[in-house]
């Protein structure tokens, strides 16, 4: 990293404050924003009167735990401006979620919410060393959801050239990647996956480019998914994670140790929930991931759940940066199978995949159900055209392994069918992993 680029030396110094000075400015800005939504908002206020409490209860963060929470349906129930803050004339811009689980949700930005925003992905990028030097590719799609331009605006204020892909156009994703000179890109794991694979596919060889770096997120991935796209391609793959509630992606991303993204804390206050009480857990217990924007003005959150479940790491980074780490996503709550009353995710199912030699990252999980009301579950995998080629029983061997595999880390018997070379649709933004035909 260049340490003589002021802008990138002077971007990183939130991330190593003594804790008491990050619990101190995180309380100053938790009281201006408590103050300023329940002034502006009418929809909070009243949310706070039916819980009984008034921003002068709350006198330290520890009190934060009495106020109330807010989930997505209560972003929908307000769409698409109900919760704005601010004057519509202030607003600068305008997102939305992908609406992966329903109708999405509107999130409108004033300039300083862009400018925070933006900070905190150059703070990630620029952690890992990205610089001025560097030439980034952004594969996330550009428009409402906010991958594209928000990975876009990172790059760009550190000073490094960016390339505007966008989703799609898969070869020629490739090649201008050769061709520019492309040291480090952003998209879903996914979509890196489909990349690894069409490269296979045109005897495209990684070695003839200069990427050394990827920041891969939107969804869920595992570390057996990383340390395939690592190898294969040769590059780090750093975890990138945010929601368009609360800013989009960048609201926590990997150290050069990656062992969990860490939390840009200074503007996202996060907490863990039980699920069940939504009483707050101490850091290690795994919960509910809840964040409350300490900076946003366009339509600040206090107490935003996501879904996402995960625990706050109680020990400290190798890179002695005091903002906290999250481990990876297991799941998020909505995306929780019960099968035969056991809890399978899609990511234990990834995990088991590819812990087997030879193994693909191309699969899919189908839900149905049997006239008698029984769930059923079958994993799709695709074989790589190597594999295709293999004897019979080789094959077979190999789906045994997978079911094995599967059975081991989920406790149950799952079926697991192999399907031949692209047989999985592709994405080009965040994977399908699920097709859930039990109501059909
Ligand atoms: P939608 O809920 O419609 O998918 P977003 O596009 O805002 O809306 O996606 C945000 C969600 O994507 C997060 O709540 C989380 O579930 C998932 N996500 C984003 N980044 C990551 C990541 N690095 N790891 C796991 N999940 C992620
Ligand atoms: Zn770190």
């Amino acid at each position: 990293m260049c340490t003589c680029h002021p802008r990138i030396n002077a971007i990183n110094s939130p991330d190593y404050l003594p804790v008491e000075i990050l619990r101190k400015l995180q309380w100053q800005k938790f009281q201006a924003v408590l103050n300023f939504t329940y002034s502006n908002v009418p929809w909070y206020r009243e949310k706070m009167k039916e819980k009984g409490v008034k921003p002068e209860d709350i006198r330290s963060l520890d009190d934060v735990r009495y106020l109330p929470t807010i989930v997505k349906t209560d972003l929908r129930d307000t769409y698409p401006f109900g919760m704005l803050a601010v004057d519509m004339k202030d607003i600068v811009r305008v997102h939305a979620s992908s609406g992966t689980t329903g109708k999405p949700i509107v999130l409108p930005y004033t300039r300083r919410d862009l400018e925070v925003w933006t900070e905190a992905v150059a703070r990630g990028m620029a952690g890992v060393g990205i610089t001025s030097e560097d030439v980034l590719q952004v594969s996330y799609g550009y428009g409402l959801f906010t991958g594209g331009l928000g990975a876009h605006q990172g790059g760009e204020f550190l000073g490094a050239t960016v390339v505007p892909m966008s989703g799609g156009n898969t070869e020629r994703q490739l090649n201008l990647m050769r061709d520019f000179g492309v040291t480090a890109i952003a998209c879903t794991p996914s979509y890196f996956v489909h990349l690894i694979s069409k490269a296979e596919e045109m005897g495209f060889d990684w070695k003839e480019t200069k990427l050394r770096l990827g920041f891969f997120g939107a969804e869920p991935w595992t570390n057996e998914m990383r340390r395939n796209i690592e190898e294969i391609a040769g590059i780090k793959a750093y975890d990138i994670y945010g929601l368009t509630e609360i800013s989009g992606p960048g609201v926590a991303l990997d150290c050069v140790y990656q062992s969990g993204p860490h939390i840009f804390e200074d503007h996202f206050y996060p907490e863990i929930l039980d699920p069940d009480t939504l009483e707050p857990v101490p850091d290690g217990e795994y919960g509910e991931l809840t964040f409350t924007t300490l900076d946003k003005q366009g339509m600040p959150l206090i107490r935003y759940r996501t879904r996402d479940i995960t625990r706050l790491i109680p020990e400290k980074c190798e890179c002695g940066r005091t903002i906290r780490r999250f481990d990876r996503i297991s799941h998020r709550s909505d995306d929780m199978m019960i099968i035969r009353g056991v809890n399978v995710f899609p990511g234990q199912i990834e995990a088991a995949l590819l812990s087997v030699e030879g193994a693909v990252p191309h699969y899919q999980i189908l839900l149905t159900r049997d006239a008698s009301g029984l769930d059923n579950i079958e994993v799709q995998v695709e074989i790589s055209a190597d594999k295709f080629s293999d004897t019979h029983r080789e094959i077979d061997q190999f789906q045994k392994q997978v079911a094995a595999k599967i059975q081991h880390v989920t406790g149950i018997r799952i079926g697991v069918s192999l399907v031949e070379p692209g047989r999985i649709p592709r994405s080009e933004g965040k994977a399908r992993r699920v097709i859930d035909n039990r109501n059909k």
